[in-house]
């Protein structure tokens, strides 16, 4: 690693689908060890966020820069941007038939360069944490999982890769409240021990109740429309977004009407099958 200082960062970031800007300016820092929440509206252009730092084809990225430890993220293709570092737990992960977990991270490790042996151990040791049964590892990853099933899965590969950065997207979503609990200490417990840094997209303060976010962002049309502390989630929770942003910044955009699907652009690892 070289001396560059350690931080994702996004600047400026703009980004559109077709011809319609969804991010329209995101600024952020996230250093080892922090945890950023990103709340907002339906819409707002959270997920978008995601695609577009993870490489999702579909997205045009229209300016700004987006760096993890000094390195230029938009110019690599998404095998590199996880090689970097990152990490992104999709909203709705994808399903691999003939495909196991094992299998997969066998195939980052050696992509990376890295002892596959330790992974596969990493692993065993990961699904032990998550209290995810071991005959999981071999199955095809995430056919027939349950919604939450699939969000443990994803924290387990986060765990056994050693990412330096997660996006979660909504990674609360489906669990039920012991495995949100388990999940959410997981992650917590990373940040703490191996420096992980987070952006942690959702809707809920439950789970923002053992991740303990340092900064709280609120998207509303593509932009950080207010920034705070933790007390700005039971703002949020006590007035809503359109207490806390105003009416007009609340209301949801009507980008979508008439756009493109990200699927329209060709091939899209990202896509769920089941959609
Ligand atoms: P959020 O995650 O905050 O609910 P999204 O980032 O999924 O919002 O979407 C933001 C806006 O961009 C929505 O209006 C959505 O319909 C539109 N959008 C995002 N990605 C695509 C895409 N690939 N194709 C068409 N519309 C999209
Ligand atoms: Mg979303």
């Amino acid at each position: 690693m070289s001396g560059s200082e350690r931080v994702l960062r996004i600047e400026g970031l703009r980004a559109c689908v077709g011809d319609v800007e969804i991010l329209n300016g995101i600024d952020l820092e996230v250093r080892p060890g922090e945890v950023h929440a990103v709340m907002g509206p339906n819409g707002s252009g959270k997920s978008t966020l995601s695609h577009v730092l993870m490489g999702r084809p579909g997205y045009t990225v229209t300016g700004g820069t987006a760096t993890i430890d000094g390195v230029d993220l938009l110019g690599l293709a998404t095998w590199e941007r996880a090689q970097a570092g990152l990490f992104l737990c999709l909203q709705h992960p994808t399903e691999v038939p003939g495909v196991s977990l094992d299998a997969l991270l066998a195939e980052a490790a050696r992509a990376g360069g890295r002892d596959v042996v330790a992974v596969h151990d990493a692993l065993r040791t990961e699904a032990g944490r998550l209290g995810i049964d071991e005959r999981f590892l071999d199955r095809p990853l995430n056919v027939d999982l349950s919604g939450g099933e699939k969000k443990r899965n994803e924290t387990l590969q986060l765990g056994a890769l050693g990412a330096r950065y997660a996006v979660l997207d909504e990674i609360d979503s489906g669990l039920d409240v012991d495995a949100l609990a388990t999940v959410s200490r997981r992650i917590q417990e990373a940040t703490d021990e191996d420096g992980l840094g987070v952006l942690a997209i959702t809707h809920f303060s439950r789970l923002l109740e053992v991740l303990e976010p340092d900064r709280v962002h609120v998207l509303a049309h593509g932009t950080i429309a207010a920034s705070g502390g933790p007390e700005l989630v039971d703002r949020l929770e006590a007035e809503g977004y359109g207490g806390v942003l105003g009416d007009a910044a609340a209301d949801e955009p009507e980008t979508s009407v008439g756009l493109p699907h990200a699927a329209d652009f060709g091939e899209d690892p990202f896509a769920d099958p089941l959609a």
